[in-house]
């Protein structure tokens, strides 16, 4: 992940993202802080426009991998739609300037609070994921007077081989309506009064690595559409989901225009090419162009082990402890000397607050380090376990640097507190 022309980069010993050196922003944002290149987000959405470029298509940046609104905002100048899983993200959506009718409204608990101001914001569409969510969205709908526009999230019952906490197309999984039972839940949407039938979708998880589990999908859902079709349910949009995977270490997973051309092929085969298409990737567009710039505070060695103890924790990034996710750590200045194997740990009160394990590192106290691959699911994951203010969070963009995100005080943290009298 450090060669030259990719958002972060080496040149004379010193890590760089952009045309900025990491160090310049710890000593001017301090420490932890999340850093993010503006050029690697609109590559990334540009990758998958390129691919679907012709097409009648829909991108639909998933929200929850980075929330950031600089981030929204940048994507929704790029002609993003976005795909959302609560009532919060489409405030978002609205707060960064994005078009509301270019969402889609996942998830498998919507309340009817979050229903009615995603039907008032007139949303592209609801993924409907079980018969209850539908009589919710077409009562909530006949109340306001209005029609929503719905999809149904399909459980395609394919393993996408990946961990099993981001596995989400097995019938195991809690998500979506089992293949079996979509059909009866589509006859019962298309006679109700207040819904309009318009879609298909499916998520079969994260971290994919291969195009073969996404065929597998789609034919799965493409044979629904026939059967639709017959029964004369006619849909306009087929929605594949997101998911694939980032290079994090050694991974090889498909460019968008791989996977995007092999589910092409497949749609025009079956000559669904007409419709309109959409993709719903989240880690892909923004994980590559985020790093967590920390600060080593302690060196602690011991005769088991060796640790580094930085100013970042769990709570900025939960990946590793959640997932055992390996990630990149970079020192952002080389330094000669010996080199020793470290567990990179925070100072949080828990075992599993660990970032790396077992890294050969040259570091000191007072070293920065990146952790690199952190644009997705390390923000936006964040808490404030052991009353730990948030990162401050900085775009770069150029030779330029904003932040996008101000370091919480902890005085932030009990502000919205009170004792009894
Ligand atoms: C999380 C999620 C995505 C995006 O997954 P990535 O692995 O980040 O690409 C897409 N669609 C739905 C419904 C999701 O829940």
């Amino acid at each position: 992940m450090t060669q030259p022309g990719e958002a972060f980069h080496r040149r004379d010993g010193q890590l760089w993202c952009e045309g900025v050196p990491l160090a310049a922003i710890a000593d001017r944002f301090g420490t932890p802080t999340y850093v993010y290149s503006r050029a690697s987000i609109e590559g990334a959405f540009a990758a998958y426009a390129a691919a679907l470029h012709g097409r009648a298509a829909l991108v639909c940046y998933a929200m929850k991998a980075n929330s950031n609104l600089a981030v929204l905002n940048l994507l929704a100048r790029a002609g993003s739609g976005f795909d959302i899983v609560s009532g919060g993200e489409l405030a978002r959506v609205i707060a960064a300037g994005g078009d509301t009718r270019k969402v889609v409204f996942s998830g498998v608990g919507k309340t009817e609070r979050e229903i009615a101001r995603a039907l008032a914001a007139e949303i592209l569409c609801f993924n409907l994921e079980s018969v209850a969510e539908l009589e919710m969205v077409e009562r909530v709908a006949a109340a306001s007077g209005r029609r929503a526009r719905v999809s149904v999230r399909v459980n395609p019952d394919v393993d996408p081989k990946t961990h099993p906490y981001i596995s989400t197309g097995l019938r195991s999984n809690k998500f979506g309506v089992a293949y079996e039972d979509t059909l009866p839940l589509y006859r019962q949407a298309a006679r109700l009064p207040h819904i309009e039938v318009v879609g298909i979708d499916c998520h079969i998880g994260s971290r994919i690595a291969e195009v073969a589990p996404y065929l597998e999908a789609a034919d799965r859902l493409l044979d629904l559409v026939d059967a639709l079709e017959r029964e004369g349910i006619g849909l306009s949009h087929i929605d594949f989901g997101g998911g694939l995977d980032i290079r994090y270490r050694d991974e090889t997973p498909p460019a968008p225009a791989e996977l995007i051309g092999a589910i092409l092929a497949h749609v025009d085969a079956r000559g669904h090419g007409g419709k309109t298409i959409l993709f719903e990737p989240g880690r892909s567009v923004v994980g590559p162009a985020g790093a967590l710039l920390t600060r080593v505070n302690i060196v602690k060695e011991g005769a088991e082990k060796n640790f580094l103890v930085v100013d970042a924790a769990m709570n900025d990034l939960i990946r590793p402890a959640l997932y055992d996710a390996w990630m990149d750590v970079q020192p952002v200045a080389l330094r000669d000397g010996p080199t020793r194997v470290y567990d990179v740990v925070g100072p949080v009160c828990e075992s599993g607050d660990w970032l790396a394990r077992e890294r050969p590192l040259a570091a000191q106290a007072g070293d920065l380090l990146a952790i690199l691959g952190a644009g997705a699911y390390g923000m936006s994951m964040a808490s404030n376990y052991n009353s730990r203010p948030r990162a401050a969070e900085v775009m770069v963009d150029g030779d330029r640097v904003y932040e996008v995100r101000r370091r919480e005080t902890v005085e932030e943290l009990y502000a919205l507190e009170s004792t009894l009298p």
